[in-house]
């Protein structure tokens, strides 16, 4: 049973911010070659998540409730030293769609010439649609079959704002990649095989599985195990999508 299944999620992160409130920023890279494919980026965790996922690798910043480690003007700080030497600037977290101060941060970095891309998993849609305009790339994270992501996020019915953030995320034309971690605990390999056939009929063309890694997983029930896929599931998923891309965990 899902630890927190029973629970909305609205009952697992700090009351909203205040609109005026900067970015709460939770980590910063300052140089990245995987997070936005072709760019080299900095990346901005961001804090906060409404979800759970029993493989997170960031649990510590899931709260809204800490302090921010750094302020935002410092990130820009930064920013305004690299112009001409990053390409982009990437917004993870936590899921960065949760501060309702992202839009500001994102102005503030394209104003300075920088590319945006943004990590999601789509808990907020609207949210999404609204931000879209103006990012680049999205790392798209799909945890299971829409009907089944309790069972990997804690949280009941969060299936339904992930598949509304995706149709819109494909409507938008903005590029993208959908991705989801594997963990044979967590999506079976028939599951895996129904879920990505019903992404493909969505309509995405670019999917990358990544096999779990412990690292940072705080969930120690969930034991690095082989992934469930043989030969003839990869074989599958190179054909059913134009572009596959398997990351394994070592
Ligand atoms: S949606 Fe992302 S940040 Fe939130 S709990 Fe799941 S893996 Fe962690």
């Amino acid at each position: 049973m899902p630890r927190f299944a029973s629970l909305h999620a609205s009952h697992l992160y700090a009351p909203p911010d205040r609109v005026e409130e900067p970015l709460r920023v939770a980590g910063f890279t300052p140089l990245s070659t995987t997070d936005f494919p072709g760019q080299l980026a900095a990346v901005v965790f961001v804090q906060g998540c409404a979800w759970r996922c029993r493989y997170c690798h960031n649990p510590e910043i899931q709260a809204r409730l800490e302090p921010p480690l750094m302020p935002w003007q410092a990130v820009l700080n930064f920013l305004d030293r690299r112009q001409g030497l990053l390409d982009a600037v990437v917004f993870c977290g936590g899921e960065p769609t949760v501060d309702r101060s992202l839009g500001r941060a994102i102005d503030d970095v394209r104003q300075r010439g920088f590319k945006v891309g943004l990590h999601t998993a789509g808990i907020y849609p609207d949210r999404l649609r609204q931000l879209l305009p103006k990012i680049d790339w999205v790392g798209f994270d799909v945890k299971a079959p829409f009907a089944d992501y309790a069972e990997t996020t804690g949280v009941r019915d969060s299936g339904t704002p992930a598949r509304q953030s995706l149709d819109y995320l494909l409507a938008s034309g903005v590029e993208h990649e959908v991705r989801t971690t594997l963990h044979p605990s967590l999506l079976s390999s028939v599951n895996l095989a129904s879920m990505a056939t019903a992404l493909r009929q969505q309509g995405v063309a670019t999917f990358a599985l990544q096999e779990f890694r412990a690292h940072g997983c705080s969930d120690t029930l969930l034991e690095p195990m082989p992934p469930p896929l043989d030969d003839a599931g990869i074989d599958h998923l190179q054909k059913l999508f134009p572009t596959f891309i398997l990351r394994r965990a070592s």
